[in-house]
């Protein structure tokens, strides 16, 4: 049995990162040393090794997907760009929160919400409530909106969660609505126009339009901030996909570092495999 002092200093062990030496009981601990510099580089390992997992795991169980179903299940023009180029991989969140029917609770205070929104506008008063987003982003082109849609049809809508009960609607983007009217909405046209929105089943604890098909509303009720919003998932697709030479994706709908939801699609069709 080796003795106290040469148990805890072996010589084979050190920090991945910076290499110093690390005691039998540090390594045992973790594979790197407590410095934040190589605390970093740990988070930052994990990622990178979490991401390829991530990927791997995509492209063999579609690659499953594509060798076992008949070819009629995939969209015709899906099987031919298959065949002649690599797709490209799209790492999402996704919303795994669970259908149910939305409260009247929660309308009434969306209502609310709206109904104060609309009096400031009335007001001239942009800053009685929270601001949400001041300016609207010009829609993207067809194709990439296109694109960029079926990335958050995998998800499902991850990021709806934070709408809850006030939907993001906001001064600017109600004073912005209000203004594209051909006529002067009163306060009670307004709420009639948008509880014709409100699914009957809406994800428990997300936005209250946040139904099966996503967004129950048409984008020009929308608020500003939904309208703007893309995630880090869906940036990061967009970049790559801005420099693939085809717009085939597999893409991955992830929750806790575990596939929930995947996808085959381009442009012009969309294919839900889980
Ligand atoms: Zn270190």
């Amino acid at each position: 049995m080796p003795n106290k002092n040469e148990s805890s200093v072996l010589p084979n062990h050190q920090c991945l990162n910076c290499k110093e030496a690390l005691t039998y009981i540090e390594h045992a601990r973790s594979l790197y040393c407590q410095k934040p510099l190589c605390q970093r580089a740990k988070v930052q390992d994990y990622l990178v090794d979490n991401k390829k997992r991530l990927t791997a795991e995509l492209i063999i169980e579609l690659e499953e997907y594509i060798q076992s179903a008949p070819n009629q299940k995939l969209p015709k023009g899906l099987g031919n760009e298959l065949d002649e180029t690599s797709p490209v991989v799209a790492l999402l969140p996704a919303n795994t929160k669970q259908l149910t029917n939305l409260s009247q609770k929660r309308q009434l205070e969306f209502l609310r919400h709206l109904g104060l929104i609309y009096k400031d506008v009335e007001a001239n008063n942009p800053t009685a409530n929270r601001v949400y987003l001041e300016h609207l982003n010009p829609p993207l082109q067809d194709d990439e909106a296109q694109l960029l849609g079926n990335a958050c049809a995998t998800c499902m809508g991850s990021c709806c969660k934070h709408g809850q009960t006030h939907a993001f609607v906001d001064y600017p983007s109600l004073k912005h609505l209000l203004a594209s009217q051909l006529t002067d909405l009163s306060e009670q046209e307004l709420l009639d126009l948008y509880s014709d929105y409100f699914p009957k089943q809406s994800y428990q604890y997300s936005c209250v339009f946040h139904g099966e098909k996503g967004c129950a509303l048409p984008r020009e009720l929308r608020s500003f901030t939904c309208n703007n919003f893309l995630c880090d998932g869906v940036l990061k697709y967009r970049n790559e996909v801005k420099y693939a030479n085809s717009s085939l994706t597999f893409a991955a709908a992830v929750d806790n570092d575990k596939i929930m939801f995947t996808s085959i699609y381009n442009n012009a069709n969309f294919t839900r495999v889980k």
